[in-house]
Parts: structure tokens; sequence; C-alpha cells
């Protein structure tokens, strides 16, 4: 299969890998529906923090099982499933408190740049959609594999509540390409679709912590102040 490999700052290559294969009984495979480009991607592609070595990249992904390891309970063959960027086994007592991203057993994931992709941890890593979903919402379960979480901590932990309520934190790639850089199955939506849609009240910059410089290069708010409305 293809994929995408970065060999070094400006340098990336989509290049011929090797096919995935469960290794451990809790692996599942994907067929990836969709996967895109994160902003935490740049910064490795721009020499900042540059990989030692050719580094297979992406770690957004959402797409069908197609097969899982003897140990996986809760996906099976043939769901569509939206993956974390982090795995996680959710039994660990981090993940218990609500913390799968620090996972006692985390990794990152890399290599969703491509058409299949083994995911470790698949029982705390995938979810699962009720129905495999219309080719024109996969881009928006896409972002639910880093940027809607990470923006959605990052107003959290910036305490973004009362008077200036977020009624609405729309997640878009700053780079528009959020519907994916490879896509095997999925027609990219209209880019009218991607256009942020009234006037931000308050940015990503303007809230604080790590969470909020994270999200600043991959989701953009839209938060509005809204009297009245019973939302968080
Ligand atoms: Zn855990």
């Amino acid at each position: 299969m293809k994929g995408t490999i970065l060999y070094g700052p400006r340098d990336i290559r989509f290049e011929e890998r090797d096919e995935p294969q469960i290794i451990e009984p809790t692996d599942a495979l994907l067929r990836l529906a969709a996967t895109c480009v994160c902003g935490s991607d740049l910064w490795p592609y721009r020499g900042i923090d540059a990989p030692t070595q050719p580094t297979p990249m992406g770690h957004e992904y959402c797409g069908i099982v197609e097969e899982v390891g003897s140990a996986v309970k809760s996906v099976k063959k043939g769901q569509f499933v939206i993956g974390s960027f982090a795995f996680s086994d959710n039994t660990c007592p981090h993940c218990r408190h609500g913390y799968q991203t620090s996972c006692q057993h985390r990794e990152v994931m890399a290599g969703a740049q491509a058409s299949r992709l083994r995911v470790p941890l698949a029982d705390g890593t995938l979810v699962a959609t009720p129905d495999v979903p219309p080719a024109d919402l996969v881009p928006s379960l896409l972002s639910l594999s880093d940027v809607m979480g990470t923006g959605w901590f990052a107003a959290d932990a910036a305490n973004v509540r009362s008077s200036c309520i977020a009624k609405r934190a729309r997640v878009s790639s700053t780079l528009g390409i959020s519907t994916g850089l490879i896509e095997s199955s999925v027609t990219p939506i209209p880019a009218s679709r991607h256009a942020p849609t009234g006037s931000p009240a308050i940015s990503p910059q303007t809230a604080s912590g790590r969470a909020a410089s994270r999200a600043e290069s991959t989701v953009d708010f839209i938060i509005r102040s809204t009297p009245g409305d019973a939302g968080r």
C-alpha cells in the first residue's frame, strides 16, 4: 500500500509501505475512509522536532474494521469506527478517571496517512458508529479523531463558560484540508462548508494553558455570547 513518510524537513514522500498486520490480540486493522494532516504534523515538517529517521505520518483517521485480534471485544469486522490519536486501554486508573491520553499504555498513533492501518488497544482506542455513515458525513466524523476532543479540552481548561457560553465549537483545520490528504472512498465536502460562520468572540490564542496552545494550530473556535442559552 501507499503511505506518507517524512524523511526530513519539507521532505514528505508518498511511497510503498508494508501492509499492516495483526500483531497483538488487542489490535484491529482498518481500511481508512478518511485521514488528514494535523497542525502538529507541521512541526517536524518545518524542521522543529525533526525526525531522526524516515517516519510514517498521520494520526487522525476513521474507517471500516477489516479484522480484529482475538482479544478485541468492543468492535467487530465491518463496523465504521473513529480512532483516537492516542492509544488507550480504557481500563487503567488514568483512563478510568477520564484521562485516556495519559493512559499507562499510551502511544501516539503514526502512519494513518495511508489506505490501511493497524490500531493497537482497539477496545479502548476505537469508537464504532451505529451504522456505516454516508460519505458526506465522514469528514465531520474525522474531526472527532483529534481536533474536536482537543478543542473541547482546551475550552474546558480555559474555563470557557458562564456569560460566554460555548454554543458551538466549530472545528476545522487551519489548513482547510481536514477532509483528508488521502481519501480512498470519500468525496470532499464543499469548501463553503469549511468556512467559519459568524465572528469569533474569542480565539484559542486568548485561552490559556498548554491545551489551548495545541488547539491553536488545529482548532478554530466559534464561541458566541448567548445569554439564556442552556448550553454548557
Ligand atoms: Zn489506560
